[in-house]
């Protein structure tokens, strides 16, 4: 099958099934089996080698929605960081990352790379001169995160892989937040794109896995070292994920429909202060997200009036749950400031913009309607008694 003209509502349904020659069933067969034949076949399959017929057939789909050569699903979003930042990354090279980073890549970072001799430097701000400037001789890989959590700031993805391509760097865009749905940075020569599948890929708030997409030189890299560290996915989930991205384009055009809805009715709510949302004319990146990306994410984050409690505001909500994570079909909300940057001091915190108030919010694929009669309900409450 030709992917590459395919519609995305058509990769998601069809791409990389795995051929039931057997029964003729409509969907890929799972196949359980940790153990294959060896002698006499083109591939030894393995689970722990990426290579089972069910972790293939999702890496061709995971590759046509990110418009690569090669896809490869991994036990969790970490795994598929860890695994690919240590397959560019070797003994006293550098790496310039942004100054807001996802959690979890960011205490991998600052705590394991000085046992590998790995080196890094995070940008100051988003613009070209921020990451030009952190560039160094022994730098090997620039990675991003856009739009970033929890602020939804905008990096310019052409600008990344220019900068790479002049100083001979691999770029890495960890890509979860906008979903192959709303962004599809290889369009603007990043080289590696990495999800964290536990997100809009799975979608439903029931599994936990990565995903990777490159070129096949730059997979087989990854796939060198992953072997070795071992975080491949039992093929249970990687069937259960093949089902969840049959219907990730309706989702997530649902989610971002929804998060453009919602955030233009905080913009106009008066016991709302800020809200960050870069489909809204006033983000100060909409111009360059409309540039790169198809929709704007189903991700907001707003801050209340002053007087409103988040805490008792978030308790009052009844259909939007309070909880971590993200990404799922019902729409969710948390304090970035207890929960993802809880380990930030407040300075760092300032720093980032990143205020006690603020609260990110996870929309889902409810009506809008049920959505603002919850904040309203909220709202009511929190500003009476405030
Ligand atoms: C959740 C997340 C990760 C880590 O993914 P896990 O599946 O939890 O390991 C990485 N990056 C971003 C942006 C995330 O939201």
């Amino acid at each position: 099958m030709k992917t590459k003209s395919l519609g995305i509502n058509t990769i998601c349904a069809h791409v990389g099934e795995v051929e039931d020659k057997q029964f003729q069933g409509a969907i890929s067969p799972l196949y359980m089996s940790s153990s294959y034949q060896y002698d006499g076949v083109d591939v030894k399959r393995y689970p722990r080698y990426f290579n089972t017929p069910n972790q293939e057939a999702l890496g061709k789909k995971i590759a046509a929605l990110e418009k690569s050569e090669a896809g490869m699903i991994f036990g969790s979003g970490m795994a598929a960081v860890s695994h690919c930042m240590l397959a560019f990354l070797h003994k006293g090279d550098h790496v310039v990352l942004p100054q807001t980073l996802y959690g979890g890549t960011y205490n991998f970072i600052v705590e394991e790379f000085g046992k590998f001799g790995i080196e890094y430097s995070f940008a100051k701000g988003f613009s070209e001169d921020d990451f030009r400037s952190e560039i160094k001789e022994n730098t090997k890989v620039i990675y991003v995160e856009t739009p970033s959590n929890p602020l939804m700031k905008v990096t310019d993805l052409e600008m990344i892989a220019g900068l790479a391509k002049e100083h001979n760097l691999v770029s890495m865009i960890d890509n979860t937040f906008a979903s192959p749905i709303n962004q599809t940075p290889a369009d603007f020569g990043i080289d590696i794109m990495i999800h964290s599948a536990t997100k809009y890929m799975g979608g439903h708030s029931d599994i936990c896995a990565g995903a990777v997409a490159a070129s096949t030189e730059h997979m087989d890299k990854i796939w060198n070292i992953s072997k070795n560290l071992g975080g491949s996915l039992s093929d249970y989930t990687v069937w259960l994920l093949e089902r969840s991205l049959k219907t990730m384009a309706l989702r997530v055009k649902q989610q971002s429909r929804n998060a453009k809805r919602m955030a233009k009715w905080l913009d106009k709510n008066e016991h709302i202060a800020k809200v960050y949302y870069p489909g809204l004319k006033s983000h100060p990146d909409y111009k360059l997200a409309k540039k790169q990306m198809k929709g704007f994410s189903g991700m907001l984050s707003f801050e209340l009036a002053e007087g409103i409690d988040p805490n008792q505001f978030m308790k009052s909500l009844k259909l939007i749950k309070q909880s971590m994570s993200l990404a799922g079909v019902e729409s969710t909300i948390l304090s970035p400031t207890h929960t993802s940057h809880a380990l930030l001091t407040p300075e760092e915190r300032a720093n980032q913009g990143i205020a006690d108030g603020l609260l990110r919010f996870s929309v889902g694929i409810e009506e809008k309607a049920d959505l603002i009669a919850d904040f309203e309900q909220a709202l009511m409450i929190v500003a009476v008694t405030a």
